[in-house]
């Protein structure tokens, strides 16, 4: 009997590495990470970067 097993793919999505970046557009601010996450347009820039903070610290 072959019990041969699937060899797991590795993790595409990185452990650590999270870094934030805010792009200005107009009066908005979107949060944007190096691991493709991107938050919505705020006015707020403090609002922001706590949306983006939220993230790290969901994916951590
Ligand atoms: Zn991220």
């Amino acid at each position: 009997m072959d019990d041969q097993g699937e060899p797991e793919p590795p993790q595409t999505v990185p452990e650590t590495g999270h870094r934030i970046s805010l792009r200005e557009r107009g009066p908005f601010l979107a949060p944007s990470c190096t691991c493709g996450w991107y938050g919505p347009a705020r006015r707020s820039r403090p609002l922001a970067r706590q949306e983006a903070a939220a993230h790290v610290a969901a994916a951590t």
